[in-house]
């Protein structure tokens, strides 16, 4: 299914922390719905705030962080959880309940949102197969690769099919293999229709993605490339 909608826009965002640090300087770009964009920059660049501040878990000193043509952070407590979920987040950490199985941890995911038994019976295995996971079904986290722990938790963010994926150095942890297969993943529910947002120090997997790269220096934007190269 194909989805395309939602825009994400920055409009002259920036971010000033109480201790005075600049995170952000006056900072603006737009990500259609449905693009794959890498945002890629130093330790302290801004990369974590400025997802902060479009997830509206921080909030801008100045300028607006538009969804979808609405202002996220005019919306209040239940509408942001709303939109949240309309958001799948991936970490370098993975971030699974490590008492749940496989299935359960992406199962207790979709009773959060208040989807049905059926909804939770048949989209679960959906998305194990669509990460090729559906043998560890049963499995513990603890049972499972690095790489097979970030599939599940790919699985997880996926099933509620939100809009947005923020995928937040997903491959952090991983080795060169599994690297590529979560890239390939990555790849795949793009090709879905959802907007993925990648944030990487990785500059293989930007040179072989070719897609769109947003590069921070010091809070700034210092370039916008559509051909996706990483340089530095
Ligand atoms: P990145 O994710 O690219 O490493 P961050 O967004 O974490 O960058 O940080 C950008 C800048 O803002 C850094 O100088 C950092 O020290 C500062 N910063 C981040 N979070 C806070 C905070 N909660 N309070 C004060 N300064 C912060």
């Amino acid at each position: 299914m194909i989805k395309y909608r939602d825009m994400i826009s920055f409009d002259r965002v920036s971010k000033v922390y109480a201790d005075e640090s600049v995170a952000l300087d006056n900072v603006s770009f737009t990500i259609e719905p449905g693009e794959f964009v890498s945002i890629v920059g130093p330790s302290g660049a801004g990369k974590t705030t400025l997802l902060k501040l479009f997830l509206a878990e921080e909030r801008p000193t100045e300028g607006s962080v538009l969804f979808d043509n609405v202002d996220v952070h005019t919306l209040d407590r239940k509408q942001i959880n709303d939109f949240r979920r309309n958001v799948g987040m991936i970490f370098q950490d993975f971030r699974l309940l490590p008492d749940k199985t496989v299935y359960e941890n992406i199962a207790f995911t979709m009773e959060v949102a208040g989807r049905t038994d059926e909804d939770i019976d048949t989209d679960v295995p959906y998305v194990l197969n669509l990460v090729d996971l559906a043998s560890k079904a049963w499995n513990f986290p603890k049972e499972l690769s690095g790489g097979e722990k970030q599939r599940v938790a790919i699985a997880r963010a996926l099933v509620n099919e939100p809009d947005v994926i923020i995928a937040d150095e997903p491959t952090g942890n991983l080795d060169p293999v599994n690297t590529y297969d979560i890239v390939q993943i990555l790849k795949k529910i793009h090709d879905l229709g959802t907007t993925v947002i990648l944030t990487t120090h990785n500059k293989g997997i930007i040179d072989s993605l070719g897609k769109r790269v947003i590069a921070l220096e010091r809070g700034a934007v210092v370039r916008d490339d559509k051909s996706g190269k990483y340089y530095v």
